[in-house]
């Protein structure tokens, strides 16, 4: 299985919690859209011979693309590669950007699947992070989204400021009534050299109760398990059938291409990634050489990789395929260091299978660190 992923670089406005790759300036849309489709001719012998499954127009803000720029896009995915039969298309989209046409738009044009971004439904929340939709806006989208779109996720930020355990209860409440089958839901997290990072330093945000977050984040998971979700990363809960194939790929360790400025790749061995700069990209891709840094990945990351994928997923980490992959070394000295996690309920050994418990979920990525191999020597 092999996915197709392409960053659409701008965004109407800076959301300001986000360290993503976009530009607010959307003169270069086009030139960009071009530029895209070269890089997809420059790398297509890359996946000879492999059936691409999904493709995902992520960003940035893919639904600032008109729906020629999606089919142009699309038609030469189609012309270029080996398509499976029945691929997942996904496009993120923000509420503002989808009306009544556009939906249906999209829905002629082959994209099957909708990740809409509405982070909140409470006003002060959006005009905090800065998002350029309004509740309404969301609630509208996802009525005509709804209509015409069965595969629809939705993202949603927890450990928002000042936002109370109960009014996390009522976003919960609010998104069931579209019986969405897929949802994903971050924390709200601050990174460097963002304007959130600058409004907690000045006092004018204050900081992230990460202790009010745990309790959203522990509501979450019981709520939707309850109502027939499945949990299926750290960060994602889909109803059975509806994981989203791109991203499950990215976690079980399968191919991928990124196209566009910033998109990454991984081909089996190597990572590699575009440059975050669309002027740069551009410059590059009408020499026609690609923009982008290869690493080869030491067996030593491929590990530590795999560890902090797997203990995310609901499949955890396979010890046997560890062994084989890595040697017999490796995987004990994963169940070395996951004894203490064991014994405190945080990680638990389900036959072959090292795995999060629910208590270690909100938590992973730190017990997951711990397992990691610094140097064996
Ligand atoms: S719309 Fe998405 S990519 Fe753009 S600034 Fe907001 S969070 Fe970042």
């Amino acid at each position: 299985m092999s996915g197709i992923y392409i960053h659409i670089p701008f965004c109407k406005q800076a959301c300001h919690y986000c360290d993503f790759h976009f530009s607010t300036n959307l003169t270069r849309q086009q030139e960009v859209v071009d530029a895209l489709i070269r890089e997809l001719s420059l790398r297509k012998d890359e996946f000879r011979g492999v059936n691409v499954e999904s493709i995902y127009f992520g960003g940035g803000t893919p639904s600032l693309l008109t729906p020629q720029q999606v089919q142009l896009i699309l038609e030469h995915i189609g012309k270029n590669f080996q398509m499976s039969g029945n691929p997942e298309i996904t496009l993120e989209a923000n509420p503002d950007d989808l009306d009544k046409q556009k939906i249906y738009d999209l829905s002629t044009l082959g994209i099957n699947r909708l990740s809409i971004g509405v982070q909140s439904f409470f006003e002060a929340d959006l005009r905090l992070m800065n998002r350029s939709h309004n509740v309404q806006q969301a609630i509208e989208c996802l009525d005509l989204a709804r209509a015409l779109f069965d595969n629809i996720s939705i993202d949603l930020i927890y450990g928002i400021p000042g936002r109370s355990l109960r009014d996390w209860k009522s976003n919960i409440v609010t998104i069931a009534r579209w019986e969405l089958p897929h949802i994903s839901s971050y924390a709200l997290t601050v990174e460097p050299k963002t304007a959130l990072a600058h409004q907690i330093k000045m006092g004018t945000v204050s900081n992230i109760d990460e202790a009010a977050a745990h309790r959203q984040f522990e509501y979450m998971v019981q709520t939707l398990v309850a109502d027939g979700f499945e949990h299926y990363e750290i960060s994602n809960f889909g109803k059975p059938g509806y994981y989203s194939k791109n991203n499950t790929a990215y976690w079980l360790g399968k191919t991928y291409m990124g196209i566009g400025p910033s998109a990454h790749s991984y081909n089996g061995k190597e990572r590699s990634w575009n440059i975050r700069n669309n002027k740069k990209y551009l410059d590059a891709i009408q020499e026609s050489t690609l923009p982008s840094t290869v690493e080869k990945l030491s067996e030593v990351d491929r590990y530590n990789e795999k560890i902090m994928t797997g203990l995310r997923t609901q499949w955890g980490v396979d010890l046997h395929t560890l062994t084989e992959e890595f040697g017999k070394r490796y995987m004990e000295y994963a169940l070395e260091q996951a004894k203490p996690h064991i014994k405190r309920g945080v990680l638990s050994l389900e036959g072959q299978y090292l795995k999060s418990t629910a208590k270690g979920k909100f938590l992973i990525d730190g017990i997951a660190s711990e397992l990691f191999m610094v140097n064996l020597g």
